[in-house]
């Protein structure tokens, strides 16, 4: 089969690799009818993880059942399915109490499981034409309806970024009618930004630089912000004491759930040239109102062997702690346990109730995924959000 193999920083290739085979009674061989290229793959793409070249990249995965081990109770070929990024067994600690993303027993080097990722097992990514899935009958969400519908974009969603944003205004704490600020207008932020108002949240601001991206939060209802216009935090400010105030708010200019959708490649809000990993939560201190919550769903790493300087290279960052402790704000951060809300989003686009598939700008086919990734690194040409669809040529 075909399949996008990482070789070096900056260069993943289409190659010829050996067909995915069941070795498991508890596998499924999946035929891949669309998978999606991540922000998260681009931290590996760039050097940026300590990645070894010959990784076959992609863990936003969809397709039909093409065969399943003699163990696997609840597929049969033809069954569409879509995974959640996380490998997981089901019956570990972890898994016993929902944190598929901290599964005990899939990875050898460690706690949790991905497909196609750096440290999470060794399971090949599903940039292919086929995907081996272990523990079947726990790792895949059947869907409705047929290869290529009108919600195919919609599904491929629920492996990754719309859980994802989903989890990140879970961990900020969103309920009706609060005030949100979602840092990064990436696939993942919007997701945020969308899982806010699906929650009734009353104001949503969404920070970020690239115009496509903060064209998109218009569009589904949120503010958005340009930070190289000027602080965002202070335009924030200014915008909500101008007309979103409520009697009462005068001390709370702020927002009371704050979203992390950038991690350690945040960029420097007076110079948007520069790097400066902690400039989110520099900013999300100051503009969380006391009794807030942070969720932050983009990534930082251990490891970081192009990181801004030493402690950087190690995942160590200089952080606003009295700012947080003073103002008594809850944080929660880490991989989403994807399986805790697959179900739930699924029925919601199945019953009309969202359509997370506005991020996606491009669909192609295999050939085009290395000028794809270049990019979307770039995030050049309305890069938002790139989906692949092996079939097609
Ligand atoms: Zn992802
Ligand atoms: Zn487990």
């Amino acid at each position: 089969m075909r399949a996008v193999v990482f070789k070096s920083p900056y260069e993943v290739n289409v190659e010829q690799v050996e067909d995915p085979k069941i070795g498991s009674p508890r596998d499924a061989l999946l035929r891949v009818t669309t998978s999606g290229i991540c922000g998260s793959d681009l931290h590996m793409y760039e050097g940026r993880t300590g990645a070894s070249p010959g990784i076959i990249f992609g863990h936003e995965i969809m397709g039909i059942i093409e065969e399943v081990g003699d163990g696997v109770v609840g597929l049969k070929p033809g069954d569409r399915v879509v995974l959640p990024f996380n490998v997981a067994c089901g019956f570990c600690f972890n898994c016993v109490r929902g944190f598929t993303s901290a599964c005990l027993t899939v990875n050898p080097h460690g706690v949790s499981g991905g497909y196609g990722y750096v440290d999470m097992g060794p399971y090949r990514g599903g940039q292919a034409e086929q995907v081996l899935v272990p523990f079947a009958d726990f790792n895949c969400l059947k869907l409705p309806g047929s290869e290529e519908d009108e919600l195919e974009d919609d599904f491929v969603l629920l492996s990754d970024i719309f859980p994802t944003g989903y989890h990140g205004a879970v961990l900020a704490g969103v309920f009706p009618g609060s005030t949100v600020a979602v840092f990064g207008a990436g696939p993942v932020g919007l997701m945020a930004a969308y899982s806010a108002s699906l929650m009734g949240a009353g104001e949503i601001y969404v920070v970020d630089f690239i115009p496509e991206r903060l064209e998109k939060a218009r569009q589904i209802g949120a503010i958005p912000i340009d930070f190289s216009k000027g602080d965002p935090v202070g335009r924030i400010m200014e915008l909500r004491m101008k007309s979103g105030l409520k009697p009462g708010e005068e001390k709370m200019p702020g927002v009371l759930c704050g979203v992390d959708a950038v991690g350690y490649q945040a960029r420097d809000t007076k110079n948007p040239g520069k790097e400066n990993p902690s400039q989110v939560l520099e900013d999300l201190a100051r503009l969380v109102n006391p009794t807030g919550s942070i969720g932050i769903v983009g990534v930082y790493f251990t490891k970081d062997p192009r990181g801004v300087d030493d402690p950087a290279r190690k995942g160590n960052f200089l952080l606003p702690w009295g700012r947080f402790f003073e103002k008594g704000i809850a944080i929660g951060m880490g991989q989403t346990p994807v399986k805790k809300y697959n179900a739930i989003l699924r029925d919601l686009i199945v019953d009309g109730r969202a359509k997370p598939s506005f991020v996606i700008s491009h669909r192609i086919p295999l050939s085009k995924v290395p000028e794809a990734y270049r990019k979307f690194d770039e995030r050049t040409e309305g890069h938002t959000k790139v989906v692949i669809k092996p079939k097609m040529h």
